[in-house]
């Protein structure tokens, strides 16, 4: 029997974590035959609920789920991680400024960093999907200075998803039918999607929309501001699809991406395509062997020039801001 996986999700308590954890500990996080331990990461007042969601876990009887843990301590929930899935945040509450917010941030994601640091696995990966997603992977990045970099990643995944499917709907064509999806920059309203090179059978997805017009007031407006319309349709926020982006962001970066396929995360810049090096930006990427690379060699029109500079001129500022909070 293989040794169990250990995946620690912060927030577990949440909404995200809820639809989250029953995916993992049925083998779609990781693959069907790979036994997992999940560590449960909660504020102390959010403990009982934690255990609740594991009382339900325990009663799925799943085959792969070796064990859970639940704590309220970052060192304890880190210790040995393989795969962390940092979901909790501090959310953004009415007249709050953009610096309080990080500050708050700061204050979870600094001490989740130097905790992944002290007791983490050598193979660990960490996905960040609590917002600011991008920023707060910088933070707990920042403070694991003997982790590779490249370990820290923010999630993308969903932005990517929501792309698909806006383009497989004005197509007509399924979602199996488009390859080479990307979603440029910072997880917020600034991403930018794009159809540039996008293929659609092979096709480029922007010529076969034929449609600028579509392009630029309908197509990337709708899929940066799909998680508003949700939380508008639903009276609550798209937990569901979040978690399913968290389990196919994690999935294919240990498991690899299809041959002429590539998917979109947020990583660290090596430089590439002139985002700053270091910002953890969105990156179309290849997976191979368990690690992954951002794809090279794309030429870059005027149009998208524009929308990537104005994203990583966004991250650009929210680095900026916790540096001069003294986060980084
Ligand atoms: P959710 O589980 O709904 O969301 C968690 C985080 O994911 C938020 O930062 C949210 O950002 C973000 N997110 C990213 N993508 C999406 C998406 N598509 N849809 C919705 N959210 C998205 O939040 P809950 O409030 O239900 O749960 C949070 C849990 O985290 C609570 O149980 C809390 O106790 C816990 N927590 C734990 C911490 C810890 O373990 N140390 C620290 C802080 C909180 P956005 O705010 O922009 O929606």
């Amino acid at each position: 029997t293989r040794t169990p996986v250990n995946v620690t999700v912060t927030g577990a308590a949440g909404q995200i974590g809820y639809a989250l954890l029953f995916r993992i500990a049925s083998g779609q996080l990781l693959g069907a035959d790979v036994p997992v331990r999940l560590r449960l990461l909660e504020i102390p007042q959010a403990v009982k609920a934690a255990e609740g969601t594991a009382m339900e876990l325990d009663d799925c009887a799943f085959p792969l789920l070796s064990g859970i843990d639940i704590t309220d301590d970052a060192k304890t929930a880190f210790d040995g991680v393989n795969v962390a899935l940092l979901v909790g945040a501090r959310p953004r509450t009415k007249g709050m400024e953009r610096g309080d917010l990080l500050e708050a941030n700061g204050g979870i994601f600094k001490p989740q960093g130097e905790a992944i640091n002290a007791g983490a696995a050598d193979d660990v990966r960490v996905l960040v999907v609590g917002n600011p997603a991008n920023t707060n992977a910088l933070i707990a990045q920042r403070h694991a200075p003997d982790v590779p970099a490249e370990r820290f990643t923010a999630m993308t995944r969903l932005d990517h998803n929501r792309a698909l499917s806006q383009l497989a709907k004005k197509l007509g064509v399924s979602i199996t039918d488009i390859k080479k999806m990307t979603i440029w920059g910072n997880h917020s309203a600034t991403q930018y999607p794009d159809l540039f090179h996008a293929e659609v059978n092979g096709r480029v997805a922007a010529e076969a929309v034929d449609d600028q017009a579509w392009l630029e007031n309908d197509f990337i407006p709708t899929v940066a501001k799909r998680g508003a319309a949700i939380i508008e349709a639903r009276g609550a926020s798209s937990a569901a699809s979040a978690a399913n982006a968290a389990i196919d962001h994690v999935y294919d970066w240990v498991n690899g991406t299809a041959e002429g396929d590539w998917v979109s995360m947020a990583v660290p810049s090596d430089g590439s395509y002139g985002v700053p090096e270091g910002l953890i930006s969105s990156f179309p990427v290849t997976v191979e062997d368990g690690k992954y690379s951002i794809v090279q060699g794309l030429e870059i029109d005027e149009f998208s020039r524009g929308r990537i500079d104005a994203s990583v001129a966004e991250l650009v500022e929210e680095r900026d801001a916790v540096q001069a909070l003294g986060l980084i």
